[in-house]
């Protein structure tokens, strides 16, 4: 069964606990199980500063689901949360990312695969390690060298968040 990788991100309403809503959600997708889930991961914002933190996390689906019927279910799941996004990389309830499906290379008006933020982004690629440190993102290389290649300020405000944390987000 192919195997997609699912980047989570929220900053709004309560996110650690859109987050984990949202990983039962996704265990509940037709022909698709839950596999794993990281840690939830607090960032910085990347767009405007003047919005909140973001919580983050990754999560492996084993799907029978096609990659576009499987974007197509997330969008559904991001408006069930009533997502709002305000802004480009502003704020937003529920952001759901198909990061990878197995080894597919794949450009569609709708859907670009490997997520192309993957490479970049420390808040995606420090829960992906949690998971599969070995992972390897076609053209791009393993979760693991491409950590290596950020920079301090990369990894700056991104931290996993303390389980006794999790009731004040
Ligand atoms: P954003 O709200 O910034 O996550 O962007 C959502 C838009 O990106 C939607 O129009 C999607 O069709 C498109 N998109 C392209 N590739 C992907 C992908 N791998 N995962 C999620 N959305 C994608």
């Amino acid at each position: 069964m192919p195997i997609a990788w699912i980047g989570l991100g929220s900053n709004l309403e309560q996110p650690s606990q859109q987050l984990l809503t949202a990983f039962q959600e996704l265990a509940q997708l037709p022909q698709t199980q839950l596999r794993q889930t990281s840690r939830l991961w607090q960032s910085k914002p990347m767009g405007p500063q003047d919005q909140p933190d973001f919580i983050n996390a990754v999560a492996q689906l084993d799907t029978e689901l096609e990659p576009l019927q499987l974007l197509d279910a997330l969008q559904q799941l991001e408006q069930h949360h009533q997502r709002v996004k305000l802004r480009h990389w502003g704020e937003r309830t529920l952001d759901l990312d198909l990061l990878l499906y197995d080894q597919l290379e794949y450009q569609h008006p709708r859907l670009t695969l490997p997520h192309p933020g993957i490479t970049q982004r420390a808040f995606v690629l420090l829960p992906l390690a949690e998971l599969a440190a070995d992972l390897y993102i076609p053209g791009k290389g393993r979760v693991s060298h491409l950590l290596d290649q950020l920079t301090l300020d990369d990894f700056q405000g991104v931290l996993p968040l303390e389980a006794n944390s999790l009731s004040g987000l």
